[in-house]
């Protein structure tokens, strides 16, 4: 390979791996935005409304297996995310390699949204009856506060 040769192939080559990186960016920025109440609502309503012992106690299991399932669920962003910025580092453009790893993407970060709302309704259930209200007003003043 001559020298120029070599030159140019480096050059698109990091030339794709910005592009790649900016895509990614952007696809990262669009999907947290897209989806502000994944996560961080399960925090969010653990903060402003403190498990008694007693709710801990009834609630250990459902919280260690949302635990878990949103590792898996993480893995499965993550590893989409991989594909979306290979797909990308490959080809620069919307190809339909990076429509299906899009795809992907969304379809992971959308079931890590609805386990989450799932696991938020079965912490209310968990809740003593009384403690019910402010979970509520804290659930529909964080899921406003996201829609906006
Ligand atoms: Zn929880």
């Amino acid at each position: 390979m001559s020298r120029a040769n070599w030159t140019r192939m480096v050059v698109s080559a990091a030339i794709a791996g910005a592009a790649g990186a900016v895509v990614v960016s952007a696809a990262h920025w669009l999907l947290q935005s897209a989806h502000p109440t994944s996560t961080d609502l399960h925090q969010e309503l653990h903060e402003q409304v403190p498990l008694s012992a007693q709710e801990s106690q009834r609630l250990e299991s459902r919280e260690q297996a949302y635990q878990t399932r949103r590792a898996a669920i993480e893995q499965r962003v993550k590893a989409a995310n991989g594909r979306l910025a290979r797909a990308i580092a490959l080809q620069p453009g919307w190809t339909p390699e990076v429509e299906a790893a899009s795809r992907e993407v969304e379809a992971a970060a959308g079931e890590l949204e609805r386990a989450t709302l799932q696991h938020v309704v079965e912490m209310r259930e968990g809740l003593d009856a009384q403690h019910r209200p402010a979970y509520d007003a804290a659930l529909v003043k964080a899921l406003s506060d996201g829609a906006k």
